[in-house]
């Protein structure tokens, strides 16, 4: 898994101009039965993919945290909200809270996540493509797939499967 990590930018790049012209087609036409095959591209690949041998979202990119998340969170540390956001989080230029760096805090040397029954709302759905209506989410998915090697190659079974 290691150098598939190591490999991925460089192979997400190769794919860049290939991959932004298949959802520019995918946006303007997208399947009927888009929900249905994205849910199977998704769930067949994530069978073969074990996250605790990879974590790169957790190492290299953060989620963003709703305020449902930081109450839920908070109260789990038993931290108040205040708290929470000050020992942890930031305020992005999107005005979002994030985390104040990665690697993530909450992750573990063995890559498991300490607040996993807990996690924010964006850990539990990354990489999103299992996504309804997911031509909707093509441009995150740009740079998803240069992060999660589970992403990249569902963008790839489904440029073999979809022809838009
Ligand atoms: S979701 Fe993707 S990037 Fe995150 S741990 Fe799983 S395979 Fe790796
Ligand atoms: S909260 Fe957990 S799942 Fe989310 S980035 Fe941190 S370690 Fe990963």
């Amino acid at each position: 898994m290691e150098n598939e990590l190591k490999r991925l930018p460089q192979r997400a790049k190769e794919k860049h101009v290939e991959n932004k012209k298949f959802f520019a087609k995918l946006k303007k036409r997208p399947p009927k039965n888009l929900d249905y095959l994205m849910d199977e591209l998704h769930e067949s690949e994530f069978e073969r993919t074990d996250c605790l041998t990879c974590a790169n979202c957790c190492k290299t990119t953060g989620p963003l945290f709703t305020s449902a998340d930081i109450e839920r969170i908070a109260k789990h540390l038993r931290l108040r909200p205040a708290e929470f956001i000050q020992q942890y989080l930031r305020v992005d230029e999107d005005n979002d809270h994030v985390l104040q760096e990665v690697p993530c805090a909450f992750l573990g040397d063995d890559n498991a996540c300490f607040i996993y029954e807990v996690r924010p709302k964006a850990c539990r759905e990354f990489p999103h493509t299992n996504r309804k209506k997911f031509h909707q989410i093509t441009n995150l998915t740009l740079k998803n797939v240069a992060i999660c090697p589970a992403a990249f190659n569902i963008v790839e079974e489904m440029k073999r499967r979809i022809k838009p």
